[in-house]
């Protein structure tokens, strides 16, 4: 039977919420009267929720099982889902219950008008620290304000996906990944739903701060230039500082006025370009890092049992 709609779902952990995600993308995708499948995507989990795909799987045909041999990342996960997922159109969903199932009807109505890209947008977000809400509303415009692709605002990975932006997506194999990013770059005909974004059913976020950090990195460092333009324009800046400060100090000599004595602001001024010096080599390397694993050609991630077609 031909799919329509494939939702994937990336799973770390997550046993608590999974018979209930089930439960309701059943209810709420049964009730479209159309054929459709649930990609689960195993990223290493250790609390058993492997076993539990495994159990749904065998229960109901529509629940296609890909485990992976370890825990590659979320966005790793959403890729695995693009590559397994049959559907002629992809739903990004999390398991925690988050993003509500019930919004895929209204992303689908508007992939019915023919919009190639549906993305929900986080009109308000539940049950989330300040500190969350404040780290991504700023990660987001820092985002949207430096980078060449204008990646919507307040946007998670929720989304619908036409087949034909999945294709493309799939042809994309850069290793360091921002999904949201990506689907925003090739283009298509894009539009946003607001939705209000739940509090996390059960368990914990996946999401300690080092791995937003992480995520916020590739997002910059996937779709600008702009970390490694910013050593130019401060080189350029200082030096013409310097210059201008020459004629200055000079007169000041000759006037005898006593001004720039002393190690101190000579050792100000050494901290002040090492530090500069070293940031702009950080950043140089956060760059080279990447051509690196690029360059090694390694595969994405590690398949330790998917279904055959
Ligand atoms: N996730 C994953 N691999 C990871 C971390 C998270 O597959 O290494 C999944 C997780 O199970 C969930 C989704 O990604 O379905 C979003 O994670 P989470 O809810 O923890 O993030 P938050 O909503 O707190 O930003
Ligand atoms: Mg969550």
């Amino acid at each position: 039977m031909k799919i329509t709609y494939s939702i994937v779902a990336p799973i770390y952990n997550e046993i608590e919420n999974l018979p209930e995600l089930y439960r309701r993308v059943k209810e709420v995708m049964d009730s479209s009267g159309e054929a459709w499948e649930l990609v689960l995507v195993d990223d290493g989990s250790t609390d058993g929720s492997t076993e539990k795909i495994r159990e749904l799987a065998r229960t109901d045909k529509a629940v296609r099982p890909v485990i992976f041999a370890r825990n590659f990342g979320h966005q790793v996960a959403i890729t695995a889902g693009w590559d397994y997922s049959r559907g002629d159109a992809i739903i990004i969903i999390d398991a925690d219950l988050q993003d509500p199932p019930e919004t895929i009807l209204e992303l689908a109505k508007k992939w019915k008008e023919g919009y190639e890209v549906v993305y929900a947008v986080r009109a308000e977000r539940e049950g989330e620290t300040w500190f969350k809400k404040f780290t991504a509303a700023a990660f987001y415009r820092l985002i949207y304000s430096i980078t060449d692709v204008k990646i919507p605002v307040d946007t998670g990975d929720f989304r619908l996906m036409d087949r034909k932006v999945v294709n493309v997506l799939k042809q994309m194999k850069e290793r360091h990944r921002f999904p949201r990013g990506m689907s925003a770059w090739v283009g298509f005909k894009q539009i946003g739903v607001e939705y209000k974004r739940a509090a996390r059913m059960a368990g914990v976020t996946k999401y300690p701060f080092s791995k937003m950090f992480r995520l916020a990195l590739n997002a910059i460092t996937g779709f600008s230039y702009f970390p490694l333009q910013v050593a130019t324009y401060f080189g350029f800046f200082s030096a013409g500082v310097s210059i201008l400060a020459i004629p200055i100090v000079i007169y000041m000599r000759m006037t005898g006025a006593g001004a720039f004595t002393g190690q101190a602001t000579t050792l100000i001024a050494v901290l002040f370009l090492g530090g500069a010096q070293l940031i702009s080599l950080g950043i140089l390397g956060e760059y080279i890092g990447r051509l690196y694993d690029e360059a090694k050609g390694r595969p994405l991630y590690i398949v330790r049992d998917a279904p055959e077609e």
